[in-house]
């Protein structure tokens, strides 16, 4: 099945206002100026909170090709939750996506399986559609409990779901992104058999729980040290959809070569 290109860049907690809108304004320029090449492919950019609402309106006064996502959200919808962010304030300021689950919402705020399940629900409820990390850390890579880790991951946000009724539509909503623990902002990506093997096993967990058409429509992104000169390598191989972009997406020159090596030029 041929599913859109997805590429997304994740500032993290990096940008004021101004270069941020600098930033997105350097990407737009490459992407309005050779417009063809990317309709067949989506690019979100998720900056800092405090830049969403400016990049929203950068992205109404032009035509912009580019998607707001953001990087976190509250599994509360309102009320007494001091410096949560609810789905639906994602939604007003313009989101269209949202990531779940970054290992560093996982390791450093303690966020579990559970509660990542949960802000999947959230932002589904608030039709934002979710990109759910999973990844496992180095001392489970070397142990061998990689694709163990990923399923345990995995199965939880699913049969959440799954029992609650959440429809085909949601579901194809979804994306994944593998992002070893091990390979974000280290400089060490996974090499192109690693990441093979994971989104393999990720399709076939995913045709295990869900209706096929549903399946085959989930993308899989690959995310963790991806730069330009790795990008083709990792983003173009067989069941890889697309890129996670943590530190590469903070240059646009690097960000723009990423994506042009993930999306064929025909597309
Ligand atoms: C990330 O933060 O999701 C990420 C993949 O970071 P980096 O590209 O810097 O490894």
């Amino acid at each position: 099945m041929q599913r859109r290109a997805l590429i997304v860049g994740n500032w993290k907690m990096n940008g004021l206002i101004a270069p941020s809108l600098l930033l997105a304004t350097e990407i737009q320029h490459h992407f309005t100026a050779n417009l063809p090449r990317y309709r067949g492919c989506d690019v979100v950019l998720c900056p800092p909170f405090t830049a969403l609402h400016a990049l929203h309106q950068l992205r109404e006064s032009n035509e912009a090709c580019w998607q707001l996502g953001a990087q976190n959200l509250s599994v509360e919808s309102h009320g007494a939750h001091t410096g949560e962010i609810c789905g639906a304030m994602l939604r007003d300021v313009g989101c269209q996506y949202v990531l779940v689950g970054h290992s560093e919402r996982r390791t450093l705020y303690g966020e579990t399986d559970q509660l990542v399940a949960q802000k999947v629900f959230s932002a589904l409820r608030n039709q934002l559609w979710p990109i759910v990390c999973l990844g496992e850390n180095l001392v489970e890579r070397q142990q061998g409990h990689t694709l163990t880790v990923l399923q345990r991951q995995l199965e939880v946000v699913l049969s959440s779901l799954i029992e609650a009724h959440t429809s085909s539509d949601q579901l194809a909503s979804l994306t994944l992104a593998y992002e070893p623990v091990w390979a974000i902002g280290t400089g060490h990506h996974a090499t192109a058999a690693q990441v093979a093997e994971v989104h393999d096993r990720l399709r076939q967990i995913l045709h295990q729980h869900l209706p096929a058409s549903v399946a085959d429509a989930i993308r899989l992104l690959y995310g963790g040290s991806v730069k330009p000169d790795n990008a083709s390598a990792l983003l173009t191989l067989a069941n890889v959809d697309g890129g996670l972009v943590g530190g590469a997406s903070l240059q646009a020159a690097d960000f723009v070569a990423i994506v042009d090596a993930a999306v064929p030029s025909e597309s």
